[in-house]
């Protein structure tokens, strides 16, 4: 039977009747509180002095709240008191009850934080103003991902747990009064409850609230279908009620005779899971067969195991159904064992065997650390730590597991280490960025054409500073402009990764394109001094670029003049070869181009020939480790592959490079002006006597110059010892002084510089 005719079946006449009965939504439920007197019978496990706190908090929420009237007509303050009542039923600390009492009063009656927080402290002022936020995001979206993004903010939002916890309650307690309202609010509301709230208190392990939130939902979206099950549900009630008594007491009876001390519970499925069973198997009411079931809870672990084998013996299993949730708990850390159960009328019940802990955990999630610590005063210490502990492990135990809950261990991690933040775009999108993420992360996480462009930011709707950092919830606005480009100074205000390498790749291409044109001006200029102008970059003349940049050893023209724009190349070097390329293809130089480029070399003083070296070339440029040319020095440059080697002009393997390759050489000549010293080869010759080196390094100390490095000859047998030695001097003149001092030590036979 398809659920469609199921429910015209079954559909009752007055369904309105049905609808304003109390949730179906079962087990357990406990009275609603109405008043402080009722209010205060759960209260019990409070100190004096707490509950003397509790009751301040209501005082000052009744005053506030004066006046006020719920949808239904009753006093506003029911509905802080209620919420409070679910609080307490997980025994959570003072603060948060306090917290649940005002939880409507910023909100609501105009009350500031400040004011919270001299009143009651901070840590409830905080615990209030954090529901309050969470109050202002209204989950609107119909864009698919976005519920998840949403629930991931929620518990961003709420640094505190304890903030969702009573955030929860006071959701529920709108879900259960909610008949009062308008009809499409509240399936606007049952929706966010269903796709957000219900979710989340799933994912915190609280399933008694998370049936009770999903059952309420349903049948605020779905009255019909509600109605139309939960009818059926009752019919089945009535005629199983029998069977499932019977069963109860046989069980009973067995565990008894086992000698195990258990604690049966019978529980009924709720009417939305019932649905969601019907519709996932396509299957009638009367195909789902696990709508009563029990739960034995037992005093240990190996009990649960061995209640397992009681429940074996008294009715037959139901193959393939059994499952061992202890071993391998489900990911929101439930703990149980489940099988189902075929009694002599062949009736199939699903039995839960868990201990105490798992029950609890199983049933109020990470509430079940304050159910504990409230314990904990009756004798049991360290019971809340260790069951707290407990839920939060079994959650580890399982990361590995599956998928889904290692992204519950970033929600937790969120909740307990907040790293991450959630902003919305204008258009309610929501970007998770890394803490300290500022409006250019926001901007680069969009696109990074509007990263590369972003000129200015809106936060709320207020100008900012681009390195404000943001916070969960900002609904976050950046502008842009065509002429825009990032600045390198934002490296330093961004905390994503993309946003960085983002701006690294942009001032990089920046960096690229200026040294394409500085190279070009370069080469334009140097080529000017041989008469001739820089051929256009065309087909024409492709192949006299290719051989060009085949000498040069660049991949490219463009690498080519980067190299040359970068000093890693030198311009009339290129020139100069250039130049002989042309005139390889009969191109002569112009009178014109000369003339151009000797005036424009005279207005610029520059010797376009002549490479100055002061020291701070860098790698582009490099003294030849033969000849360890100085300041002083006669040297001639040799371009190479890698840049520009100097060499003294008397060096022999310099010689020898010109002989063979001309073209390469270049003019090279020190600075006026130098930026460091130069490394100079020494060789001095000892007497191999104690305390030469000592002579040695003090004569070089006395003239004001460093050694570097020293080689010492091994042969320490003979008389004599050629020190090899590295000096940093000025000049040949510095050099010239630190032989002089060297060769007037009483140990030192003879100094010279080393040449090749
Ligand atoms: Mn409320």
């Amino acid at each position: 039977m398809s659920i469609r005719s199921f429910a015209a079946d079954l559909l009752p006449a007055k369904l309105h009747s049905t609808l304003a009965r109390a949730p179906a939504a079962a087990e357990s439920q406990q009275a609603e509180v109405a008043t402080f007197a009722e209010l205060s019978e759960k209260l019990a496990y409070l100190s004096k002095s707490d509950l003397k706190k509790v009751r301040e908090a209501y005082k000052f929420a009744d005053q506030a709240h004066l006046g006020q009237l719920r949808a239904s007509g009753i006093p506003y303050i029911t509905h802080p008191l209620a919420v409070t009542g679910l609080v307490a039923d997980w025994k959570l600390d003072a603060t948060a009850l306090m917290a649940a009492l005002m939880h409507d009063t910023i909100e609501d009656c105009g009350v500031t934080k400040p004011e919270l927080i001299e009143l009651f402290g901070a840590p409830t002022a905080d615990l209030v103003d954090g529901l309050t936020k969470l109050d202002k995001l209204q989950f609107s979206t119909r864009e698919d991902g976005q519920a998840e993004s949403f629930r991931k903010m929620l518990l961003a939002m709420s640094r505190d747990v304890r903030v969702i916890l009573i955030k929860l309650c006071d959701r529920l307690h709108n879900m259960r009064t909610m008949d009062a309202m308008a009809p499409a609010k509240r399936s606007r509301i049952a929706r966010e409850t269903i796709e957000i709230f219900a979710p989340i208190a799933h994912r915190l392990g609280l399933n008694q609230m998370y049936r009770e939130l999903q059952d309420l939902s349903f049948r605020f979206m779905y009255p019909w279908r509600y109605a139309a099950i939960g009818k059926a549900l009752e019919r089945a009630r009535g005629t199983r009620r029998d069977i499932v008594d019977r069963m109860r007491r046989d069980v009973e009876k067995s565990f008894a005779e086992a000698r195990t001390k258990v604690t049966v519970y019978s529980r009924e499925k709720t009417v939305f899971s019932i649905y969601r069973k019907m519709r996932e198997k396509h299957a009638g009411f009367a195909q789902v067969n696990d709508i009563f079931g029990f739960r034995i809870v037992v005093n240990s672990l190996p009990e649960c195991y061995l209640s397992l084998g009681t429940l074996h013996q008294m009715y037959k299993p139901v193959p393939g159904r059994f499952k061992d949730y202890i071993a391998i708990p489900k990911a929101n850390g439930y703990q149980s064992l489940h099988t189902t159960l075929v009694n002599p009328l062949g009736t199939a019940v699903e039995f839960q065997v868990r201990t105490e802990e798992m029950h609890a955990v199983a049933e109020a999630g990470i509430a079940a650390h304050w159910m504990y610590k409230a314990g904990a005063q009756s004798g049991r210490p360290d019971e809340a730590q260790r069951l707290g502990a407990m839920w939060l492990q079994s959650l580890i135990d399982i990361q590995s597991d599956t998928h889904d809950s290692s992204e519950f261990l970033e929600h937790i991690k969120i909740d307990l280490f907040p790293e991450a933040v959630y902003v919305f775009t204008p258009k309610s999108k929501i970007l998770a960025l890394p803490r300290g993420a500022t409006p250019i992360d926001f901007a680069y996480a969009i696109h990074s054409d509007v990263g590369d462009h972003c000129v200015a930011a809106k936060v709320n709707g207020e100008p900012v500073a681009l390195r404000t950092e943001l916070k969960s919830g900002d609904v976050v606005e950046v502008s842009t402009s065509p002429n825009a480009r990032p600045n390198p100074s934002w490296l330093n205000s961004v905390r994503t990764g993309r946003a960085r390498s983002k701006i690294r790749h942009f001032l990089k291409n920046l960096e690229h394109e200026e040294s394409i044109i500085l190279g070009e001006k370069l080469l334009t200029q140097a080529l000017r001094n041989e008469g001739m102008a820089v051929p256009a970059d065309d087909e024409e003349h492709a192949a006299l670029w290719q051989s060009l940049t085949r000498w040069s050893g660049s991949r490219s023209r463009a690498e080519l003049m980067v190299d040359i724009g970068l000093g890693r190349k030198i311009a009339s070097i290129v020139a100069k070869r250039l130049s002989q390329l042309l005139g390889e293809r009969g191109t002569r130089p112009g009178a014109i181009a000369l003339t151009m480029g000797r005036f424009a070399d005279n207005e610029a003083q520059v010797g376009q020939n002549v490479v100055e070296i002061d020291g701070s070339e860098g790698a582009s440029v490099q003294l030849a480790t033969c000849c360890r040319p100085i300041p002083g020095d006669e040297v001639a440059g040799y371009f190479g592959g890698e840049g520009l080697t100097v060499h003294t002009k008397d060096c022999s393997i310099g010689r020898r490079l010109r002989e063979r390759d001309g073209e390469r050489w270049m003019e090279v000549d020190w600075a006026e002006q130098l930026t460091r010293q130069f490394e100079s080869a020494v060789s001095v010759l000892v007497q191999n006597t104690k305390g030469a080196l000592a002579q040695v390094a003090q004569a070089i100390s006395a003239a004001e110059a460093d050694i570097t490095h020293i080689d010492m000859g091994d042969e320490r047998a003979a008389e004599t010892t050629e020190l090899k030695l590295l000096v940093s001097v000025r000049d040949r003149l510095h050099l010239a002084d630190v032989l002089r001092t060297l060769k007037r030590a009483s140990a030192v036979l003879r100094a010279g510089r080393i040449k090749p």
